[in-house]
């Protein structure tokens, strides 16, 4: 029993993998699995998916390929073995990105909600991307074309290319707050109280290049100096830039390469002045996978001094998302929780503003169960799920005493059981 179920396992990591990979020119390699070496590898910017009975699998362009028969690590090329345990799927109906928004896509719907609300909702941009995309946001509030002077929640999508979920969570809620405002008294309260900000695709020129070239891709389209490409927005804030090499790097092919200087790139600093102009209460910045809540530090692993404050939020967040689907979430501070980062978002924002930032890593909980690969059924579910959290973080943060948890005592019981574990880079 326990072998077939290792076996189910596996067969179904083969389909994901190889899933993944067909579509580009991404291969999939496994490693012999040694203390400390996933951390390594991660640390030199190779982008780890899974491991499994005693290896370590990795998606690697054919760049990837060649560095890793620099370092002499002796890899198995393992696309070709799993193509055998693939299925005929059909691809998604409308293209590759199927019910995914693309740029344009996005562009189109977010015009619609501003049209058809156009009380409720302002549509504006915060700036614009290095190839020149717009990177929208949309402002959900009463008398929306109104600077009313009220709190602010911002939540961001799409930092990182491949994680198409994140773009879908953000749009979803200013939908469902527009939708729902006539008739539910908690979304008009809401709504009244205080401007929503959605910016669901801070990576504009990333996503396109995810859907239309490299499924994988993760970072910005910046040309480097060394002839790679991409800078990774979330180590590319200010806060505690660069402070290490493990939690960004320096060298401009790595996954998580930071850039030649904090706020370099268009994208992250269009987010630094937005922020900085309003008066935002609380933010989230929205990844996959992992299926976590995260708050800082991310840079190391210490505790804010607010940091009881900021794990009873997010416990009552995993709290208030189990039940509607019956998904986990996991809560820790950033750093403990997942692996270090130096230059991301949040801790920036907590840096600077004191707020609650939490980066929520969306479902799924691991590569055998889809990775950056969530099917297109699951867009709302994961949603749903979301849903009671951003209300709760919502209407803490337009009542007075953020941060902290005052009024919020209960927060403190019924916690949901904690969950372990390895993760990979999102
Ligand atoms: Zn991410």
């Amino acid at each position: 029993m326990k072998n077939a179920l290792r076996f189910l396992a596996f067969l179904g990591l083969a389909v994901l993998l190889f899933s993944a990979a067909v579509a580009d020119r991404t291969e999939v390699v496994s490693v012999a699995k040694s203390a400390g070496r996933a951390a390594w590898l991660a640390a030199q910017g190779f982008d780890l998916l899974a491991e499994h009975e005693g290896r370590i699998f990795l998606a690697v362009s054919p760049e990837d390929l060649a560095r890793l028969s620099d370092l002499r690590l002796p890899f198995r090329l393992e696309t070709a073995r799993l193509r055998a345990g693939l299925p005929a799927e059909p691809a998604p109906a409308g293209g590759i990105n199927g019910d995914y928004h693309s740029y344009r896509e996005l562009e189109a719907e977010l015009q619609t909600l501003a049209r058809d609300f156009p009380s409720l909702t302002k549509l504006s941009t915060i700036g614009q991307s290095l190839e020149g995309r717009n990177l929208y946001a949309l402002k959900v509030s009463d008398n929306a074309a109104v600077d009313e002077k009220e709190p602010g929640f911002l939540i961001l999508g799409c930092h990182h290319a491949r994680e198409w979920i994140s773009v879908e969570v953000p749009l979803l809620l200013a939908r469902y707050l527009v939708e729902n405002y006539a008739t539910d008294a908690a979304v008009r309260d809401i709504v009244n109280r205080g401007e929503t900000w959605v910016v669901p695709l801070v990576n504009p020129d990333g996503l396109e290049y995810s859907i239309h070239v490299y499924r994988y891709w993760r970072k910005n389209r910046r040309l480097n100096t060394d002839g790679s490409f991409g800078i990774d927005l979330n180590r590319n804030y200010g806060y505690k830039w660069g402070y290490d090499e493990v939690g960004s790097s320096g060298t401009p092919a790595s996954e998580v390469y930071r850039g030649a200087a904090p706020f370099s790139e268009p994208e992250a600093d269009a987010c630094r002045r937005f922020f900085l102009e309003h008066d935002f209460r609380a933010l989230v910045s929205y990844h996959s996978y992992a299926q976590i809540i995260l708050y800082p530090w991310g840079y190391i692993d210490a505790p804010t001094d607010q940091d009881a404050a900021l794990a009873a939020l997010a416990r009552k967040m995993a709290e208030l998302m189990l039940p509607v689907n019956g998904r986990l979430y996991d809560y820790d501070r950033a750093a403990a929780g997942l692996y270090t980062t130096n230059g991301d978002t949040t801790d920036w924002a907590f840096a600077v503003a004191g707020i609650p930032a939490f980066t929520i890593e969306l479902p799924p909980l691991d590569i055998l169960h889809g990775g950056f690969f969530n099917k297109e059924t699951d867009i709302l579910p994961i949603f749903q799920e979301n849903l009671p959290a951003l209300l709760f973080l919502t209407r803490t943060a337009f009542a007075a005493g953020m941060p902290g948890t005052d009024g919020e005592q209960e927060a403190r019981t019924a916690a949901p059981p904690r969950r372990g574990g390895d993760r990979g880079k999102d």
